[in-house]
């Protein structure tokens, strides 16, 4: 999980030290990308107007460099509302003096002096970002050595949150998992007058600049006011050119220079001429790829990252409210209505498969959802599987057996293991829309039937329980029992809470 602000296009400087290693983690790791436009507000509310502009910019810039939503998930941090809400919820927990001790902040105060940055907002970004990372519960966070700071707050958050509240687990398991900073290399990059590249120094090449107007500021470059005439000779290590050679040329070109400029066998033109050209080549199939990117398209892309990212976060939002004693709401329970949906519609062309396919399409309804919510906030749904066949045990450890009829049979028949459970729930599949009814037994429904037809069975064999339809009204049978009205418990949850 990584970020960046929405400053506009970006520039070597970025690029080098942040987007060309997420390129290539992509291909190792699951990754989250987002361009962070609230952290762009703790600072630039005054003036906002260039924030979305930027965000397109950097979004553009990301995918021309070969970013791969295919690979990767990208999105734009306001996107996902989930941010914001961990952020509330972080911010009750977090004590002041951590903020006030961020070395960032004083620094950027003394730094951005133009702006006014006493401000609520700016003191808790590092809040922010805290829940922008434990929220897809990462295990990395690629940054530079200057973040740090960040990752460690991020570290701290998780822990007191942790202890604060893993007494409300089951298994006392973290709740956060503890992320580490994963350093990848950035070289010295410097910018056109030798000082770090920055936008703030107006010394920028951009990434997706026109290779000829990159090669007019490297021919402006300067050389560190080494070799005023052609036959002094002078020191690659110490020019700023000699450092951008080291980035972007072949060895070949650097030992080629490196030697030349100390015998003064080079002039500095030819030797910027070279290092424009190793530039360019590097940058020509970005420069390329970011003009054909279409806006529509990206738009498109952040979206439904959004939309994938937002999945992942809502359990463990939903996990974080719970344990803090918060009331899920039926806006919670929007996520996942919409993630069983597709599901849910294609269930006609399930249908030829086992019955175990509506019993886990079940588990993803929203109405069941505090019963295994703290199993899903950790998985992700990822491993619904888990859960095959054996009984589900809810928060206050009732042991509930999800069970669905064959949807081919022309009857209702359900087969329950003999074992002991406290509610049962029945699933059928109704073949004409693809939805689901389920039947949410209380034990008081059916533990006297099934007691009695326990005392009859083979050892393994399982009881066999049927519902029948008539003119609107369900009857249950559970081996050969007295039927038994259960009409009213259809949909019924109040015997899961
Ligand atoms: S020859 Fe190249 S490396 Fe040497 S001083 Fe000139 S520009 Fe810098």
């Amino acid at each position: 999980m990584s970020g960046m602000r929405p400053t506009g296009k970006l520039h070597l400087g970025n690029y080098m030290g942040a987007l060309a290693n997420w390129v290539k983690l992509q291909d190792q790791y699951e990754c989250y990308f987002f361009i962070a436009d609230w952290h762009a507000l703790t600072t630039d509310y005054a003036d906002p107007s260039r924030i979305k502009l930027n965000t397109l910019d950097v979004a553009l810039d990301w995918l021309a460099a070969g970013l791969d939503p295919e690979k990767s998930t990208i999105f734009i941090q306001s996107h996902v509302p989930q941010h914001a809400e961990l952020h509330l919820l972080f911010s009750m927990m977090t004590p002041l003096g951590w903020l006030e001790r961020v070395p960032t902040y004083k620094e950027m105060l003394e730094n951005l002096s133009s702006k006014d940055l006493t401000t609520y907002g700016f003191l808790g970004y590092p809040v922010l970002m805290a829940s922008d990372i434990l929220l897809y519960q990462a295990n990395f966070v690629p940054v530079g050595q200057d973040q740090q700071a960040h990752v460690e707050l991020t570290r701290e958050v998780a822990r007191r949150f942790n202890s604060m509240y893993k007494s409300k687990m089951l298994d006392g398991r973290p709740i956060f998992r503890e992320p580490d900073a994963l350093f990848t290399p950035s070289p010295k990059l410097p910018g056109t007058d030798g000082r770090k590249m920055s936008k703030s120094y107006g010394n920028t090449i951009g990434l997706t600049e026109d290779p000829k107007s990159a090669a007019k500021k490297i021919e402006g470059m300067s050389t560190n006011g080494q070799r005023p005439r052609h036959t002094d000779i002078g020191d690659p290590d110490r020019c700023p050119v000699g450092d951008l050679h080291k980035v972007f040329s072949s060895a070949e070109v650097i030992a080629e220079t490196q030697t030349a400029c100390r015998s003064a066998s080079i002039g500095c033109v030819e030797c910027k001429a070279m290092v424009a050209k190793s530039v360019s080549d590097h940058l020509h199939p970005i420069y390329e790829r970011r003009r054909t990117l279409r806006e529509d398209d990206v738009w498109e892309i952040l979206y439904s990252g959004a939309e994938k990212a937002a999945k992942v976060a809502e359990p463990t939002l939903l996990l974080a409210k719970d344990v803090m004693g918060l009331a899920l709401t039926r806006r919670d329970m929007g996520p996942f209505r919409q993630s069983a949906a597709p599901a849910v519609r294609n269930v006609k062309e399930m249908m030829g498969s086992t019955t175990i396919s509506i019993r886990n399409l079940w588990l993803v309804k929203p109405e069941t959802r505090d019963c295994y919510l703290k199993e899903a906030a950790r998985e992700n749904f990822a491993t619904e599987e888990r859960f095959l066949g054996e009984p589900l045990l809810t928060v206050s450890k009732k042991r509930v057996l999800v069970t669905a009829a064959d949807p081919l049979a022309s009857e209702l028949r359900f087969e329950i293991p003999a074992k002991s459970y406290e509610v049962l729930v029945l699933l059928r599949l109704n073949p004409r829309d693809g939805s689901i009814s389920d039947f949410i037994l209380p034990q008081k429904v059916f533990s006297q039937p099934i007691a009695t037809a326990k005392k009859s069975l083979k050892k393994d064999e399982k009881i066999p329980v049927k519902i029948r339809e008539e003119n609107s009204r369900f009857l249950l049978n559970i081996q050969g029992s007295e039927l038994i009205d259960i009409t009213d418990l259809l949909g019924n949850y109040e015997p899961l809470k």
